[in-house]
């Protein structure tokens, strides 16, 4: 039987063909269905999915301060006199979706306001409990299927959600500056898994020699196990590109290499595994939430049952015992 539209879902795929066609307005409303999980997002997603383009991904990590946004204007600069097309996603992890709004204060809107192959747009990253909100891979898949050559994915905190992000780029820049020592060294344990380049902002000071010589120190004593690509360390000055040739040179060998060597497909599938886990993760949580009643309560508060036996017998699942993880579980980064 053909399957009939209601005018809800004939609005859900005009606006996915508009989407596929390069309409910004589209792409705009699509990430806000997408982000705020509204009627149909999933239906559009699924619309997207198949025919987005395999956008090359940048993930940007670093603490506060490091010039990550000003490095992000400098490269979408540097990509778009190369002729290419760039979305940018801003994740923020401190606040809700502001649907753009703080990044219109920021001075890196102003120099690309417009240029229309860029787009910008500022996600909250936190999920309901608390790690990687899922509606960034949505979001990533609607600037794909909007045909960017790049999306930019830049982090705006510091924390477990900096390494998190990771898990949608295929390319991650650690950025670190000079003047950053104690904030850097609480995430370079966890950067240095994950970075495929090492960027050193803020060439222009008087101690990034300093700098880029405790980052070298820091790698030789890392305990990387051997890869077939070594990340390089760059210096750049955001302020006065400088530097952002080499940078984006550096990025375009890595993508390369993965196009080049087995590890291409890697990223990907870490990208899918995250996404799909997240959105499984959090359907079992909503469902087996809706499950409590004030009953189970009452066995609880009566001693009747306690907590462990009752999540067992709603959920129908034993306790799990730790490190029982099977084939399919979350990984570790780029697993
Ligand atoms: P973010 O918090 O990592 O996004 O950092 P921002 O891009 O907001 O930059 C933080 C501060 O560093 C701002 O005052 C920038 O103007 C400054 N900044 C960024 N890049 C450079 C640079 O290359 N050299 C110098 N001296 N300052 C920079």
């Amino acid at each position: 039987m053909a399957r009939a539209y209601s005018p809800a879902a004939l609005e859900i795929k005009s606006l996915a063909e508009r989407v596929l066609e390069g309409d910004q307005a589209a792409a705009s409303r699509a990430l806000s269905l997408v982000t705020d999980e509204g009627e149909g997002c999933g239906e559009l997603l699924r619309l997207l999915f198949s025919r987005r383009k395999r956008s090359h991904k940048i993930g940007l990590c670093g603490p506060p301060g490091s010039g990550k946004s000003t490095l992000v204007s400098k490269m979408t600069a540097g990509l778009r006199a190369r002729g290419e097309t760039v979305g940018v996603l801003a994740v923020d992890p401190t606040s809700p979706f502001t649907g753009g709004a703080f990044l219109g204060d920021r001075l890196r809107v102003a120099e690309h306001a417009l240029d229309r192959g860029v787009f910008m747009r500022s996600l909250a990253s936190r999920g309901m409990m608390g790690g990687l909100n899922p509606t960034i891979f949505g979001a990533i898949h609607v600037l794909e299927a909007c045909g960017f050559d790049r999306i930019l994915i830049e982090t705006v905190g510091t924390g477990q959600d900096e390494v998190e992000i990771v898990h949608a780029a295929d390319t991650v820049l650690c950025v670190s500056a000079p003047y950053q020592g104690d904030e850097f060294q609480a995430m370079k344990a966890g950067a240095m898994e994950i970075a495929d380049l090492f960027v050193v902002n803020k060439a222009d000071l008087a101690d990034i020699e300093k700098a880029m010589a405790s980052l070298r120190d820091a790698l030789s004593l890392g305990t990387q196990e051997e890869k077939s690509w070594k990340p390089p360390v760059l210096a750049v000055s955001a302020l006065r590109a400088a530097g952002i040739k080499e940078l984006l040179d550096g990025v375009d060998a890595h993508r390369e290499h993965l196009n080049r060597s087995r590890e291409g497909e890697v990223p990907l599938r870490s990208q899918l595994r995250r996404e799909l886990s997240l959105l499984l993760s959090r359907r079992i949580f909503r469902e087996t939430l809706s499950l409590i009643r004030d009953e189970h309560i009452e066995r609880l508060v009566s001693g009747k049952a306690d907590p462990e036996s009752l999540a067992a017998e709603l959920t129908g699942m034993k306790t799990p015992a730790r490190g029982s993880r099977k084939n399919g579980g979350p990984r570790g980064p780029r697993g």
